[in-house]
């Protein structure tokens, strides 16, 4: 979906691999047949032509030992909800062509890594990959040129398939972490107070005591805000505006404010000290963790995903 280098690649360098091209740009009819490009609107799953609809049905029918896959690289100015949409219908109507009950098909989705939220608020199935795509004919979205970004480029891709099956090429900056079982970026350095490799934008973050997990290496710590953050040009109450509460996941908020918080169990729970060097969990009041990873979660709230669309709902 909205890849014709990929397709043009696949044809060209191994033609034993089946590809099917669907663009929004209709010049590609210079280049294929109806057999393996369709002129597509991916923000709607809509076929411009009827003719192409049923060749792409065509190439939706499997054998057994098939695999597909679907790659898309939509534009990034694009809203995440359609995209997602989009995906699931076409997963729906593969299962109904092969007369498969529900079975989620493999997607990679090429996206910038400040997206992640919105694409797992649609699709939770889907995860980050460190991997850094580099796109040549975009100045900002590569790491080659003078123009580049010092990180590197911030598109990465999200997959339904498992991130451990992923190997990633070594020789370009990328190492195995045996803790998470997969590879990572060569500086995303593995935090073992947050179990993980936290980074997400190609810098190397630290450890910060009072967030209780890893941030931007540049970000100074607000204990009013109760978060790490830019120094410059902070202001408390539009920063926390735009907060997102570590207990409710609401926006809007951050945790010293959360209204169903403070409903659920009074306003006593909210206190604690401002000289602390190291957080305390609001609910269970332990030390050294934030309340997204506190380990009692699930016994004050509940996640119920439905329809994509998860939401917190307390016990
Ligand atoms: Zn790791
Ligand atoms: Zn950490
Ligand atoms: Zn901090
Ligand atoms: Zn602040
Ligand atoms: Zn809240
Ligand atoms: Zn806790």
């Amino acid at each position: 979906m909205g890849a014709p280098r990929l397709h043009a690649y696949l044809r060209n360098e191994h033609p034993e691999i089946r590809s099917f091209l669907l663009d929004f740009d209709h010049r590609m009819y210079f280049f294929y047949h109806d057999y393996d490009y369709a002129w597509y609107n991916m923000c709607n799953n809509h076929f411009f032509d009827q003719a192409q609809h049923l060749q792409f049905e065509k190439f939706l029918k499997c054998e057994p030992n098939d695999k597909l896959l679907i790659f898309t690289d939509p534009p990034f100015g694009c809203r995440t909800e359609p995209i997602a949409g989009t995906l699931r219908q076409l997963t729906r109507e593969y299962n109904k062509i092969n007369k498969l009950p529900h079975t989620p098909l493999p997607i990679f989705w090429i996206f910038p890594y400040f997206s992640e939220h919105y694409i797992q608020q649609e699709m939770p199935h889907l995860h980050m990959c460190d991997y850094k795509v580099n796109y040549t004919n975009h100045k900002e979205y590569t790491d080659v040129g003078d123009k580049s970004r010092k990180l590197g480029s911030p598109v990465r891709v999200f997959t339904n398939i498992p991130l451990e099956v992923l190997h990633l090429p070594v020789e370009e900056a990328y190492k195995y972490c045996v803790q998470c079982e997969r590879y990572t970026a060569l500086e995303n350095r593995h935090c073992n107070k947050c179990g993980k490799c936290p980074s997400k934008n190609g810098s190397t973050y630290r450890h910060c005591e009072l967030c209780g997990c890893c941030v931007k290496p540049n970000y100074v710590h607000c204990k009013n805000c109760r978060r790490c953050t830019q120094a410059e040009e902070h202001n408390c109450e539009m920063y926390q505006a735009n907060q997102r509460c570590w207990i409710c996941q609401e926006k809007g908020h951050t945790e010293m404010n959360c209204e169903e918080w403070l409903n659920y169990c009074g306003a006593s729970r909210l206190v604690y000290g401002q000289n602390d060097k190291v957080i305390t969990c609001l609910i269970c009041r332990k030390k050294g963790h934030n309340e997204r990873n506190c380990k009692q979660r699930s016994k004050y709230l509940e996640e119920v995903t439905f329809m994509g669309v998860t939401e917190l709902k307390f016990k």
